[in-house]
């Protein structure tokens, strides 16, 4: 079979290219299945924590904070009226806790004064949300309301999608429109949650298993 290489990728039209996606989602559902999140959440208040927290930080290290974090602060107030050392201190080994106890407290007070102390159900209402940008929007959407509004692009997303061609962006909203354009919305879901799997286990950041991939043949990047 033929490599498709970079010379293909640039004279490639658009509708070559979504027949390429096409194959390339195909070839992805042979190989995983869509993953549901692993934080451990009860509620949509936990379910948006959960995901501030998960920013630069596995999912196995904040399922390790939380049980403390939601024990000490159960309702928006009590995450509003928090104090920020002690919140900071629970959550210190997630990284970047100064940034993230700040972040909670500004969405927890906005929820309050905004949204009548719930948590709002649409993309426009959550990235009013301080400290919530879309891929944190997308997640809870996604997961807690079945709603898909966009794709998820995390550093996995944004990078394999760069190396695909589907995007030559490096900030994840840019990357997100191409994507939105280029896949069939009942992919969305799929794509975003897949591609964090194909990041961890092949297209790796530093040394992609490119011999190993099913996609090495629709995939611009392959180094073999
Ligand atoms: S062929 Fe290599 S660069 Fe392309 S998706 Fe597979 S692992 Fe990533």
């Amino acid at each position: 079979m033929k490599y498709f290489t970079l010379a293909d990728l640039k004279k490639e039209s658009n509708f070559k290219k979504i027949k390429r996606v096409d194959k390339i989602i195909s070839l992805l559902k042979k190989k995983y299945k869509s993953p549901k999140t692993a934080l451990q959440y009860i509620n949509p208040l936990q379910l948006l924590i959960s995901v501030m927290l998960s920013a630069q930080c596995t999912d196995i290290r904040v399922n390790l904070v939380t049980p403390n974090l939601f024990k000490r602060y159960k309702k928006v107030s009590d995450f509003s009226n928090a104090d920020h050392f002690e919140l900071e201190r629970i959550i210190f080994s997630t990284g970047f806790y100064r940034n993230k106890a700040k972040n909670i407290i500004a969405c927890c007070k906005k929820i309050e004064s905004d949204f009548n102390s719930v948590v709002p159900s649409t993309m426009v209402e959550l990235i009013s949300l301080p400290g919530v940008g879309r891929k944190t929007a997308n997640c809870v959407l996604s997961e807690y309301f079945n709603k898909v509004e966009g794709i998820v692009v995390d550093t996995h997303v944004l990078r394999i999608s760069k190396r695909l061609g589907f995007s030559k962006y490096e900030d994840a909203v840019k990357t997100e429109i191409d994507l939105m354009e280029l896949l069939n919305k009942k992919y969305w879901l799929y794509y975003g949650s897949v591609l964090i799997s194909h990041g961890r286990e092949l297209c790796k950041a530093r040394t992609p298993l490119c011999a190993e991939c099913n996609l090495k043949y629709l995939c611009p990047s392959n180094l073999i």
